[in-house]
């Protein structure tokens, strides 16, 4: 069954639409989209729907409820938005369907994902032979980083992991930041670690591990670090912990979610001093890159720890290429995201892809002392993209319902966050799309919500 010109035509007009309305809907559905959506709760089906029929329904229903997270007024969560270089370069591979498992089954979508680990392992100055695989989130690049930390460790102590397993082996020791993101203990979870098994380092007032708290390591330890804190977008001393690591011999990760790419800030790129010393990193390409979903990187230096970890050998499988994608990821099949990764990096260039993180960046450091002047209390140091804030009084509760008032409006939407025991709120900014009009917008809400408050 091939594609028929009615479905296409529908389908690239459905799109032009929804960016038409883009810079005038709300930023969040109102009530009866998300209502409506209710509709496709259908009983299975049992005969054929007509393809454009589906895709009819899709848009007439679908489109009005979704979550324009994408919008330059969206500043919950730290999400991205995405470059319609990289939307277009989606399209098109999803209509070629490539695997990107193995060479011989997506040339293109192999070849890119070579460029793209050559040019982002010379941007962030690492040595051009470190490996890398293309996951889906930063939550998955760290799954495979570290377990690419781990074989390493136990290959030294010469124990084979996927033989033996991890009941009987060796103990190794995971020093954590106190602060580090959840989904890194939801990856260590996954690997066979309890919380109670990690050793967490006490932070500062900004989220940074503090250097003298941090316990002995050895050689069978790893160490998780950040780049960029998911509230204060903070980033901990990567020279002070990495002279420890490397006198111990230990491993150090990085999850550099968003702020690792603050390597290719002309402006911030100072805060990223001495990460390239670490061992892995795991990087969001759908936050700052700004590509679709799921797309993110795991980096690990040591190319052969990473791909005796991640190469599945059956008969079957050609070895043919100069690099085989599925030996640096969990998974087998999977989409070629590769493919928007080089896109977005070819359309934007090194330098303005450094422009546009340092531009949402030079937003939030004008937007905090806005926020000051209407009388917030900023409780981050602003030093990238994040702003924590809360109200001058403290009083916690009316933040909330001030922000529940801006977010109902649909002009801009603002996440909450827990921060230092309190329930406060955080902006983000890191969608390419955000101009200072849409500063001024977002402004305008909070003035409004405060004198109805
Ligand atoms: C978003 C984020 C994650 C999780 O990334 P996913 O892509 O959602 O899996 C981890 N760490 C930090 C610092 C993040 O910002």
């Amino acid at each position: 069954m091939s594609f028929d010109d009615k479905l296409f035509e529908y389908t690239l007009k459905a799109a032009r639409d929804f960016e038409n309305g883009f810079e005038t809907n709300p930023v969040v559905p109102m009530q009866d989209a998300i209502d409506a959506i209710e509709a496709f709760d259908e009983p299975v089906p049992m005969g054929k729907t007509d393809a454009l029929d589906v895709i009819k329904l899709l848009n007439e229903i679908g489109t009005p409820a979704t979550t324009l997270s994408r919008s330059g007024r969206f500043f919950g969560f730290v999400v991205g938005g995405t470059l319609p270089v990289s939307v277009a370069s989606s399209w098109l591979t999803s209509t070629w369907d490539q695997n990107a498992a193995l060479t011989v089954l997506g040339y293109t979508a192999a070849k890119l994902e070579q460029v793209s680990r050559k040019w982002i392992v010379e941007m962030l100055d690492l040595p051009a032979e470190t490996a890398m695989g293309f996951v889906s989130g930063a939550t998955m690049a760290g799954f495979t980083a570290l377990s690419s930390a781990r074989h390493r460790i136990y290959k030294n102590l010469c124990y084979d992991l996927k033989k033996q397993g991890l009941r009987n082996a060796p103990e190794i020791k995971i020093v954590v930041s106190a602060d580090i993101h959840a989904t890194n203990i939801s990856a260590l979870n996954y690997m066979g670690y309890g919380r109670d098994e990690l050793t967490f380092v006490p932070v500062d007032d900004q989220g940074r591990i503090i250097l003298s708290e941090m316990p002995k390591l050895d050689d069978r330890t790893i160490v998780l670090v950040q780049a960029g804190n998911i509230n204060s977008g903070a980033f901990d001393d990567f020279h002070g912990i990495c002279d420890m690591a490397e006198k111990a011999g230990a491993w150090v990760h990085v999850d550099g979610a968003f702020g690792g790419w603050m390597k290719l800030s002309p402006k911030r790129r100072h805060l990223c001093d001495g990460m390239e010393r670490a061992d892995s990193w795991s990087i969001d390409c759908h936050k700052w890159l700004n590509v679709p979903y799921d797309s993110a990187i795991a980096i690990v230096k040591d190319r052969e720890a990473m791909m005796e970890t991640f190469t599945i050998s059956a008969s079957y499988l050609t070895t043919d290429g100069e690099r085989i994608p599925n030996n640096f990821t969990p998974e087998l099949s999977r989409r070629a995201r590769g493919v928007d990764v080089w896109a977005a990096l070819k359309h934007l260039g090194r330098d303005g892809f450094g422009e546009m993180i340092d531009r949402c960046s030079d937003h939030a450091a004008w937007f905090a002392p806005e926020l000051e002047k209407l009388g917030f209390t900023i409780m981050n140091d602003v030093v990238i993209n994040q702003i924590v804030f809360c109200l001058n009084d403290n009083d916690d509760e009316r933040l909330d319902r001030i922000f529940k008032r801006v977010n109902d409006s649909g002009k801009a939407w603002f996440g909450s966050t827990k921060w230092q025991d309190r329930t406060v709120y955080r902006m983000s900014i890191i969608s390419h799309e955000t101009t200072k009009d849409d500063l001024m917008v977002a402004l305008d809400a909070i003035k409004d919500a405060l004198d109805k408050v």
